[in-house]
């Protein structure tokens, strides 16, 4: 006979090895999770089909959308006349040149300085703008915003809503798939050659390079520049999207870092909105909020987030929901702005501040950088002096037994005009000094040099000194234009005689 003893350590057996088995398959399954989990680190893409909405800020988006492209697409076609044989497209990249024609402005290779400051301007200003309005350049602004925008409307156009466009992507290969996916990606190629073709006019004279577009004798860089801005357009308005924003996008990520309470953001009024409630017959009747849950600022966001989460870095501020929300909002006769842009201090009753430390931060140095742009134009040059001493011979004994030093001088006209320089030297007692195919001398006797508009010209210069005593005098090449929007530069150079 079996004791009760007996039976309890068998029944506590099988449970102990029933309860290993399942231990077993728990840590199986575990870890077959984890390895499919760690197989994959990227999330597959779930395409987004926005709903196109109408409304305030869609206007304001589609000004914005005009001036940008307006701007980006007609101002390598504008001419300048800047007179003699200067380019005459207002804006024109120079690269072999090495000069910038901008209108009037022409920035030379001297004016980095310049640059530097001009990208301070751009980087502190996108800071000024992100404290003060949050992501407002992103939805706004941002190019791959706006391009997707046009695209996205060429798509709606093309495939009909986001059901429609759903459906057609459901239903592939069908007459009525072709017909309407060859249009849109044809419009969409279109645009893409645009966006491309305007880029490179940027960098060549526009109606020279279109020739040669059209006769197939275009450089391989144009080619090149032309086929890669096309094809990036088309993927990443096309098709990356929402994608380059929230992956690709660095600024979608730092941004936060100069947001406060006080910055301007699309939130969501929870205290208004909650608690939420679809249902018509409850609404009203119980304490239900405004937001009637009915999903429209979902479907309108091209990111695909719902802002009534609260504050995500997917969000652009495109403020597409606002729209949809307040045309919701009009069909319940409840008062616009259960989304709106507003700071998360004043959706908790507080004052939002504008003049806070980091905005003041930002927007001084952002002044600074201006007034250093404004000083640096006002007082620049419109010549530059270049000169450069021969090293071989260092120095020649004539057969008068004075002493001869050669120099290469290099004088660049920054002006619009061609320009007649007077050069002379100082410091150097009893030395005289005469430049190769130069013989034209003004009335105090210092060699006259013709530079063109927009020319760099280099010019051979001999000094001679009958002071042989012995060493190295400092020197200096003084130069002044004839006219006196010409300028004058110096340079301080030594003369070489021998020990
Ligand atoms: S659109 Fe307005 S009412 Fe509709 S779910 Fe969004 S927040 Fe609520
Ligand atoms: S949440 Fe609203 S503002 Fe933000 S990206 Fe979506 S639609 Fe635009």
């Amino acid at each position: 006979m079996v004791s009760s003893w007996e039976l309890f350590d068998t029944y506590k057996y099988q449970n102990v090895i029933g309860l290993e088995m399942f231990i077993v398959k728990r840590l199986k399954k575990k870890a077959k999770k984890m390895s499919e989990q760690s197989e994959s680190l990227y999330a597959s893409h779930i395409k987004i089909y926005p709903k196109y909405q109408q409304g305030f800020f869609r206007k304001i988006k589609w000004i914005s959308l005009f001036i940008l492209l307006g701007f980006y697409y007609l101002i390598p076609l504008i001419r300048w006349d800047r007179g003699g044989d200067l380019p005459t497209q207002a804006v024109l990249f120079d690269l072999p040149h090495r000069k910038f024609y901008i209108f009037d402005l022409v920035i030379w290779p001297q004016d980095i300085f310049l640059l530097t400051f001009l990208l301070i301007v751009s980087a502190v200003g996108l800071f000024f703008i992100t404290a003060l309005a949050g992501r407002v350049f992103c939805g706004y602004m941002c190019f791959q915003t706006v391009w997707t925008d046009l695209f996205l409307y060429v798509e709606n156009f093309f495939e009909g809503s986001p059901r429609q466009r759903r459906m057609l992507d459901e239903h592939k290969f069908t007459g009525k798939w072709f017909v309407r996916k060859a249009g849109k990606h044809f419009v969409w190629l279109l645009i893409g050659l645009a966006t491309g073709g305007a880029f490179v006019f940027y960098f060549a004279d526009a109606p020279t390079l279109f020739k040669s577009f059209l006769d197939g004798s275009a450089p391989y860089a144009a080619w090149f520049s032309l086929g890669f801005l096309t094809i990036t357009t088309y993927v990443f308005a096309g098709f990356a999207r929402e994608q380059v924003c929230i992956y690709m996008c660095p600024y979608a990520r730092f941004q936060g870092a100069m947001f406060d309470a006080d910055t301007l953001i699309v939130a969501y009024d929870e205290k208004r909105g909650e608690p939420r409630e679809s249902n018509k017959k409850i609404r009203g009747k119980e304490n239900s909020g405004d937001c009637i849950d009915c999903h429209e600022c979902v479907r309108v966001c091209p990111t695909g987030i719902d802002i009534r989460d609260g504050q995500q870095y997917q969000c652009i501020t495109c403020a597409a929901c606002i729209d949809a929300c307040d045309e919701v909002m009009d069909h319940i006769g409840k008062p616009h702005g259960l989304v709106r842009y507003t700071a998360l201090s004043a959706l908790e009753n507080k004052k939002a501040r504008l003049f806070r430390p980091r905005v003041l931060f930002y927007g001084g140095i952002l002044l600074l950088a201006v007034l250093m742009i404004i000083v640096h134009l006002a007082s620049r040059a419109s010549v530059d002096l270049n000169v450069i001493r021969h090293r071989k011979p260092v120095y020649i004994t004539q057969s008068d037994g004075s002493i001869q030093n050669n120099f290469t001088i290099r004088v660049l006209n920054m002006t619009a005009k061609p320009q007649v320089y007077a050069l002379g030297i100082e410091g150097l007692k009893n030395a005289e000094l005469s430049v190769a195919a130069m013989t034209q001398k003004d009335d105090d006797g210092n060699t006259l040099l013709i530079v063109g508009p927009g020319k760099v010209e280099p010019f051979t210069a001999y000094v001679r000194s009958k002071d042989r005593s012995g060493g190295q005098s400092a020197i200096t090449f003084a130069l002044t234009a004839q006219d006196e929007t010409g300028g004058q530069d110096r340079y301080e150079s030594v003369f070489m005689r021998p020990e």
